[in-house]
């Protein structure tokens, strides 16, 4: 990949110095479903059993009145997701953060601010791309989201990833990746490759967290070789 003069601000904005050209890690071309199985948002959720058949409207009320686990008596507000609903890149965290919970949108903190910057480093504004978390409301002092509210929740986004169609998942951090590969697997272990997510047979990527990279600065020039393997990826994608 040539990198435009801007492109080159973005990564210095991120932290990351430019030393020469970047080698992309091999891609492993997907198989692009076309048939996504109608019933996998209509699994799990106690409160709402049609989550299968909703339109984005029917989600967002759903979601914002959802009682479906104890996160509900805490929140601020439910963080449903953000961008284009025909976007071919979706991008999933983990759960909203005091942030998120305040403004009611993904990823709008420093963790966020990092993520628009990363995507910019790759040609794209982050209204071009869809934004979801797993959990759509925020964990008591950001704790890691509990089996059970991650499985009242995760409907929820299967719905919204039917909805979007996207040709790409990324997952952001290893809670994210890990729970919707249903794999223990280290971070390290699951970046670099093209996954596909079972319920919907959409190819999927992992790369780290952006709240991780703010502690670990070091670990961006790594994110940056995910970042390139995501547009190629999705480039390789028809
Ligand atoms: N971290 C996440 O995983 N999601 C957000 O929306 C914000 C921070």
């Amino acid at each position: 990949m040539t990198l435009t003069p801007q492109q080159r601000a973005y990564l210095t904005t991120m932290g990351i110095t430019i030393w020469a050209d970047q080698s992309a890690p091999e891609v492993v071309a997907p198989e692009r479903s076309v048939q996504i199985p109608p019933t996998v948002s209509s699994q799990v959720n106690k409160q709402s059993p049609d989550i299968g058949k909703m339109d984005w409207t029917e989600l967002a009320n759903q979601v914002s009145s959802c009682t479906a686990c104890e996160l509900h008596a805490s929140r601020t507000q439910a963080v449903f997701g953000v961008g284009s609903q025909q976007a071919d890149l979706m991008f999933v965290g983990e759960a909203p953060g005091a942030d998120e919970d305040r403004l009611g949108e993904p990823f709008v903190g420093r963790a966020g601010q990092l993520l628009n910057e990363m995507l910019r480093a790759i040609g794209l504004q982050r209204q071009a791309v869809y934004i979801a978390n797993i959990l759509k409301c925020r964990p008591p002092n950001n704790r890691d989201p509990k089996p059970e509210e991650a499985q009242q929740c995760v409907p929820y986004l299967y719905r919204q990833i039917e909805l979007v169609q996207p040709r790409l998942i990324v997952a952001v951090g290893r809670i994210a990746a890990q729970r919707l590969l249903n794999t223990d697997a280290a971070l390290s272990t699951l970046r670099n490759k093209v996954h596909v997510l079972p319920e919907t047979q959409t190819p999927f990527i992992v790369t780290y967290h952006p709240a991780y990279l703010l502690r670990s600065p070091l670990e961006k020039r790594k994110a940056w070789q995910d970042l390139l393997f995501v547009k190629k990826t999705l480039n390789s994608i028809n």
